[in-house]
């Protein structure tokens, strides 16, 4: 059945392909489990965030194993419901630094267009899962006063695209708004925050290579994955297409408990993202958003973490470990 599917949509045009994915990804966590042969018994029902997982990343995670790192990631926990001390809906002071609909400026010289809320999977740890994105996408209609205030301030060199995901919107709708953003002279490179690359390789279609290759200025895509598991030879391809435009891919993760939290598994990420073209940028302390407690890695252990790191990778693949601090000018370096 599954191996049908397969390879029906391998001979599927790519531009169809990866939207088609996205209708048929699993939305219910008693699916996900069956799938990978594990007892959905006891599986909590979704919460205000649903599961969402497409097949392309299923299909990484290994059947039977019910700490799989990828599943850890994706399977909603009954512990989300339960409030815990220092964990809220806006761990970062987003809401703070949201300059107009859609526009975050917290750092000098960068602002941050929030393109869309949606995303192709819905990832537990995210900070993003609590933002009021309705009322503050730069959607539609919505770009003008966005593109405005980025034009009013000429200390903003780099426009950084995210989300959600930005590659969720149509490539037409990227090339409106970069087209726009062209007009703005003191504008310098543009960066594009992404999981698509990782989750659904396919959405990285020739149609959205020819946006990249039109983009006046420097790209910078930073993709994410938090474990080595997540790269394949799709991935690979995916980002390798990237960097043949001339992208300059890096890939942020997040320190997540039972996930990625030792020196085997972070080596492991940091070379095979190295392999698929991705050099390592952040390492992220998981931001404390509510239910997202039980990824939280014991402080004590961090500085043994880094060490290790430090040890045994050439000094271009060790991440930067920070921690996003509501108010403060940058991502705090920790150790
Ligand atoms: C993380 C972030 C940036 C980018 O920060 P860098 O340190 O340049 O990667 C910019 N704006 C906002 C709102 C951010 O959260
Ligand atoms: S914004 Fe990124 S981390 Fe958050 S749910 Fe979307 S893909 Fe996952």
């Amino acid at each position: 059945m599954q191996t049908d599917s397969l390879a029906r949509t391998a001979f599927a045009p790519k531009q169809a392909r990866w939207r088609e994915q996205l209708s048929a990804a699993v939305r219910k966590p008693a699916r996900l489990l069956e799938q990978l042969g594990l007892d959905p018994l006891g599986e909590p029902a979704d919460s205000h965030f649903p599961t969402l997982v497409p097949q392309a990343f299923i299909a990484r995670m290994q059947p039977g194993q019910r700490r799989d790192p990828l599943l850890l990631q994706v399977l909603p926990d009954r512990a989300e419901s339960i409030a815990a001390a220092g964990y809220s809906d806006d761990p970062v002071g987003d809401r703070a630094s949201a300059k107009g609909p859609g526009i975050l400026h917290k750092y000098e010289g960068r602002a941050l267009l929030v393109t869309t809320g949606a995303c192709a999977v819905h990832c537990r740890y995210c900070f993003r899962q609590a933002f009021p994105y309705t009322s503050q996408r730069a959607g539609a209609d919505r770009w003008r006063a966005a593109l405005d205030y980025i034009a009013d301030d000429p200390s903003i060199e780099e426009v950084i695209l995210s989300g959600g995901d930005p590659l969720m919107l149509p490539t037409r709708r990227l090339r409106e708004l970069t087209d726009a953003l062209a007009s703005i002279a003191h504008l310098r490179r543009i960066r594009i925050h992404t999981r698509m690359p990782v989750i659904l390789p396919d959405r990285i279609t020739n149609n959205l290579l020819d946006w990249v290759g039109s983009i006046p200025w420097p790209v910078v895509f930073v993709v994410h994955a938090n474990h080595a598991n997540e790269f394949d030879e799709h991935v690979d391809d995916a980002i390798l297409r990237l960097r043949r435009r001339g992208a300059h891919v890096l890939n942020q993760a997040v320190l997540l408990a039972g996930i990625n939290d030792s020196a085997t598994a972070l080596g492991a990420l940091m070379r095979r993202g190295f392999e698929a073209g991705a050099l390592p940028y952040y390492l992220h302390l998981l931001d404390p958003v509510s239910g997202a407690q039980r990824f939280e890695t014991d402080a004590a252990r961090l500085g043994n973490l880094m060490d290790s790191l430090r040890r045994e990778l050439s000094g271009y693949l060790v991440p930067r470990l920070v921690r996003e601090v509501a108010g403060e000018p940058y991502k705090l370096p920790v150790l």
